[in-house]
């Protein structure tokens, strides 16, 4: 069978299943044409994608704009390693330093490399500039965290699931209760050798838990009086997901390194980054840390066209309104639903709360659901959906979407 052969959603699952490795559990349906909010599946079925590759696709699916500058690159030069300048990389590197308001940037491919990253420059920061012992740097995180896949990052995860098996584990983490300001500054002054605290401003996969009002801004004031730095990791937040062009925007908090990646290229190619000061960054030199793929020309080209869209089409803007419009036609509802507990997020990054058992597969049935009504979500950790449409979408859209939502979670009431 050629590989551009049409085929039927249950060849493709079955392909899936018998020759890929089951590291996914996907809800059944295959995709394979998207336009901005919507996405086909192969038997031309039409859906609203509410989810956006996590928090991905800000930009829509397909956006034109940067399509184009993948094309026109990737037709031009692809790829040229670090081991040679690119005219396209420095460029880059102006553009995305100065958008975001920090000196220096180090390019990279995913969120987990992002994350991986910035840990390795946080440590070597605390061997030479704060002093800390060789080996004695620790970092804080915060329960129910997600970074990623690595092994380093599954050490300090406390999601079963991720972690049975992988050990042994990268030493060197402490965690601490999420959203708690007493235990950070407990931790914080008991502990000398805390380098970094890595948190995440809104928790997405654990289910879009948004902190206490003033808890970044706590966190990052009780940072800069212990010489911590503040390392935020908004590779799902990030780029106007939250109504806010980062997540840290909402309490005006500059991070000390920033970690993007997701719509950092609009879902259309793998591009991350690590954003600190000079100071922070020089401590990185030749031969330190690198990427085959990190900073790339198609990868610069990308990355400035998708973060141009976000500013000519004022995705930040559109995703506070919309999110806010959201959660308040949702909320009509809760009042008086059985079946849904609340609904909660800020900007397009939202999730309502079934009422029903963590372990039941409630959440996963009303996925179902949801997709015979052409709205594509998916569960996160226990009985919660995440909603995070393409910030391009209309308010008529949004509203449509609002009804598909509502009219689903009616059949499971009770
Ligand atoms: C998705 C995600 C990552 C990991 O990104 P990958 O590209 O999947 O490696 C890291 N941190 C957060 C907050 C994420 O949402």
């Amino acid at each position: 069978m050629a590989v551009l052969d049409h085929i039927s959603s249950q060849e493709a699952m079955a392909l899936e299943n018998k020759y890929g490795a089951h590291n996914y559990h996907p809800l059944p349906v295959v995709l394979t044409k998207g336009e901005g909010v919507y996405v086909w599946d192969v038997e031309g079925k039409k859906y609203y994608d509410f989810l956006s590759a996590y928090s991905s696709l800000n930009q829509g699916h397909g956006h034109p704009k940067i399509v184009n500058a993948l094309i026109e690159q990737s037709s031009r030069l692809t790829l040229t390693s670090r081991a040679f300048y690119n005219d396209m990389l420095g460029q880059y590197e102006k553009f995305v330093t100065q958008f975001f308001g920090f000196d220096k940037v180090l390019p990279m491919n995913t969120g987990a490399e992002a994350v991986e990253t910035a840990l390795k420059i946080c440590r070597k920061w605390a061997y030479e500039v704060k002093g800390i012992d060789e080996n004695e740097a620790e970092v804080i995180v915060c329960k129910n965290n997600f970074h990623g896949r690595t092994t380093t990052i599954i050490s300090f995860s406390n999601d079963p699931v991720a972690r049975k098996h992988f050990g042994p584990f990268t030493d060197g983490f402490l965690k601490i209760e999420y959203d708690n300001l007493k235990e950070l500054e407990t931790v914080l002054e008991n502990r000398p050798n805390v380098a970094g605290f890595l948190v995440e401003p809104i928790q997405g996969e654990a289910g879009v838990y948004v902190p206490s009002e003033g808890y970044l801004a706590q966190a990052k004031a009780l940072c800069e009086k212990n010489n911590v730095l503040f390392i935020a990791d908004e590779v799902q937040t990030g780029i106007a997901r939250t109504g806010r062009m980062l997540a840290c925007d909402h309490e005006n908090v500059k991070p000390d390194v920033l970690i993007l990646g997701k719509a950092l290229s609009g879902g259309v190619y793998p591009v991350s980054a690590v954003l600190a000061s000079n100071e922070i960054m020089n401590v990185i030199k030749p031969g330190n840390h690198g990427s085959t793929f990190g900073g790339n020309p198609v990868a610069a080209a990308v990355a400035m066209a998708a973060l141009e869209v976000v500013n000519e089409e004022r995705l930040t803007e559109n995703a506070d309104r919309l999110g806010k419009l959201f959660r308040s036609e949702l909320n009509k509802y809760i009042e008086k639903s059985t079946i849904v507990k609340l609904v909660r997020g800020k900007g397009l990054l939202n999730a309502i709360v079934i009422n029903d058992s963590e372990d039941s597969d409630t959440a996963w049935e009303i996925c179902l659901k949801l997709r015979d009504n052409g709205l594509l979500a998916k569960p996160t950790h226990g009985n919660i959906i995440r909603f995070a449409p393409p910030l391009v979408m209309t308010e008529e859209q949004l509203m449509d979407c609002i009804t598909i939502i509502i009219e689903t979670l009616k059949h499971f009431e009770s």
